[in-house]
């Protein structure tokens, strides 16, 4: 028989997130004695400049919302499990829950909140002998829900349920899913195997452009998409975002493993037609043509500087580290060309000839430069991932005027831009 999922308009708490549930069958394998394990995607908190939640958290509403639905239907084993990236030590998915208001929730409805950065780690095995360290909680619950945001991610194209599930790694997990050789799409479509949600709950109130963070735009869509089947629930919120099955390399690998059809055709879509609720959103940021920098410096004539695009290597612990160094580089251009240097980040990018200094930055991209001969001039920035300190002061020893200010303007700006403006409710994401 075909898998339901169900898609439907949220106009109204909880009776919409209802409806979907119901009309894709959501809770038919559910107990009232079920332990329940809800995983949303509260993916990063930065105490400093607070990330803006819009289609990057999933809506606080909604998971009451579901929490609601739970305690109706009977379940008094409630928890909520997520593993957020920590920036900083003290910063961390408790954080996050306090900044969310899932600590209102605790108190209201009982439930019990989860840091899987602190659970016990279950080990597995997949492929050629490769482990994933998870949260024993996100294996062990009787039912286990995935939560995941209408996103789009500029290394996996989408971020959805299947991506979702990577915050039920360990940090080790993590990193080796971004490990060169491992090929990160291939590594997390095998959480699922081990994991196994019972449902899958898209949150579409916003939808994310150029995610996974807030440095892209979010928009009102307004749509719940949800089934009992990971795939189905994922193959169809992509494609209201413009991604079909042959655009996500981790759609492909879980489909082969499991046998499952990668066409909508064969899936039973319920409740609003799809086709009424598809806005394609563009993943990805253009680059120069070399590659030495974002779409911005070709426009505004940047030169000698270069910043190759990030690739799936860079683990989140890095990544603001290279995009703070694309915006130290433009706030040291002046008009007239900058130092030959080349900054390089990840795992796997190697230093090209041509350049007198070649920035290292963190402790994996020394190492896969350590014999490269191109390189004239290295400039190791320890660390994993290497402070702001250092990395600022890297730039300015190889010739750039860099002014950390104009990153810390930058990064406040992304946290506001919504301020203010239509559409953007902020009681969404608190209890
Ligand atoms: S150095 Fe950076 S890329 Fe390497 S594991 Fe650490 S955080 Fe990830």
């Amino acid at each position: 028989m075909a898998s339901k999922i169900s898609l439907v308009k949220y106009t109204n708490s909880p009776d919409s997130l209802k409806t979907g549930i119901a009309l894709c069958d959501g809770f038919k394998d559910l107990k009232q004695t079920d332990s329940v394990l809800i995983k949303p995607n509260l993916v990063a908190w930065d105490d400093r400049f607070p990330i803006a939640p819009f289609g990057v958290y999933t809506t606080t509403r909604l998971v009451e919302d579901l929490i609601i639905l739970l305690k109706d239907f009977g379940c008094s084993r409630i928890m909520i499990g997520e593993g957020s990236v920590q920036f900083k030590k003290t910063v961390g998915t408790h954080q996050a829950y306090e900044g969310l208001g899932y600590q209102q929730l605790e108190k209201r409805y009982g439930v019990e909140l989860v840091d899987f950065n602190q659970s016990k780690a279950l080990e597995f095995i997949y492929h050629d002998g490769q482990v994933l360290h998870i949260a024993s909680e996100a294996v062990e619950t009787d039912f286990f829900i995935n939560f995941p945001v209408l996103k789009t991610h500029g290394q996996t194209k989408v971020s959805l349920g299947l991506k979702n599930l990577k915050g039920c790694l360990k940090l080790s997990s993590k990193r080796h899913c971004h490990h060169p050789e491992s090929g990160l799409e291939f590594s997390f479509s095998h959480i699922a195997d081990f994991v196994q949600p019972k449902l899958t709950i898209v949150d579409g109130i916003y939808a994310l452009e150029k995610g996974a963070l807030h440095f892209g735009n979010a928009y009102r869509k307004e749509v719940i998409i949800a089934s009992t089947d990971i795939l189905g629930a994922d193959l169809a919120a992509a494609q209201t975002i413009g991604y079909g099955s042959e655009d996500i390399a981790h759609f492909q690998h879980y489909a082969k493993r499991h046998g499952k059809s990668l066409s909508l055709a064969d899936y039973e879509i319920t409740g609003e037609a799809l086709s009424d609720h598809v806005k394609p959103l563009k993943w990805d940021w253009t680059w120069t043509k070399d590659n030495t920098g974002p779409g911005i410096f070709e426009k505004l004539g940047v030169t000698g500087v270069a910043l190759p695009k990030y690739d799936e290597t860079l683990c989140s612990g890095c990544s603001p580290i290279a995009n703070m160094s694309n915006i130290l580089a433009l706030s040291a251009f002046k008009g007239q060309p900058l130092p030959k240097v080349e900054i390089l980040n990840g795992k796997k990018m190697k230093g090209r000839p041509g350049y007198d200094k070649t920035v290292l930055l963190g402790n994996c991209i020394i190492k896969a430069n350590e014999d490269n001969p191109d390189i004239t001039g290295a400039i190791p920035v320890k660390g994993c991932p290497p402070s702001e300190s250092d990395v600022t002061e890297a730039l300015k020893s190889v010739g750039l005027d860099v002014n950390i200010l104009a990153y810390h303007g930058y990064m406040k700006q992304q946290s506001e831009k919504y301020n203010g403006k239509d559409g953007y409710d902020s009681g969404l994401y608190r209890a």
